[in-house]
């Protein structure tokens, strides 16, 4: 199984590339942005929970986001060649809960980091905020979710790093150029 964390701070560009590797690779793709979002638009009392740290720009807690991980990893469909996690794990907290959960199931993930920029990323995410309708894609939330992700996610790039099990590209190009790198760490190991 081929099982890829792809990390970057918001607006970095993970969806995109998360879609073209899926496609390539065959591989589900988890977004754990669209599952809340998803549960946000259910109108359940939980999705009104995540709807007021998201439109803060504020992760929502760590338990919640590691039971929904077990969840997802315990309904994978059985021909399942490998997933791509976008936005998990976002702490160090989830990332030793990943570790676990994917252990179990003798199972392994890398870590690909894409750099991009800060004055890049606010650029990306306030072009997407014309018509993304997300509620976080507003100046001030981004600044909110910059901080978080230097602050709290950037750790768990140190996590990976000291495993020995992390690549780091530059995503401040084309998609194409981005996807070039990513494609070429695939190929590499999964010889
Ligand atoms: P994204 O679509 O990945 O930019 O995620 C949008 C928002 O969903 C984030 O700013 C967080 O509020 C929340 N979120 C997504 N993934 C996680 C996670 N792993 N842990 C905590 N909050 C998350």
């Amino acid at each position: 199984m081929l099982n890829i964390i792809l990390c970057g701070a918001p607006g970095s560009g993970k969806g995109t590339q998360s879609d073209l590797i899926a496609k390539k690779y065959g591989l589900q793709h988890l977004s754990t942005g669209d599952v809340l979002r998803a549960e946000i638009k259910s109108g359940s009392e939980l999705g009104k929970e995540i709807d007021a740290l998201i439109s803060k720009g504020n992760l929502v807690p760590d338990h919640k986001m590691n039971h929904l991980i077990e969840h997802y990893l315990d309904t994978l469909p059985a021909d399942c060649k490998g997933i791509i996690f976008d936005g998990f794990p976002r702490t160090v907290v989830q990332a030793e809960a990943l570790e676990l959960l994917l252990e179990r199931r003798n199972m392994k993930a890398v870590m690909i980091d894409m750099f991009v920029e800060e004055d890049e990323v606010i650029k990306r995410l306030l072009e997407r905020g014309r018509t993304s309708g997300r509620a976080d894609d507003n100046f001030e939330t981004i600044k909110q979710r910059l901080k978080i992700y230097q602050d709290v996610t950037k750790p768990v790039c140190q996590y990976y790093l000291k495993k020995h099990n992390y690549f780091a590209i530059n995503g401040n190009n084309t998609m194409e150029d981005t996807f070039a790198q990513i494609d070429t760490i695939l190929q590499l190991i999964q010889k």
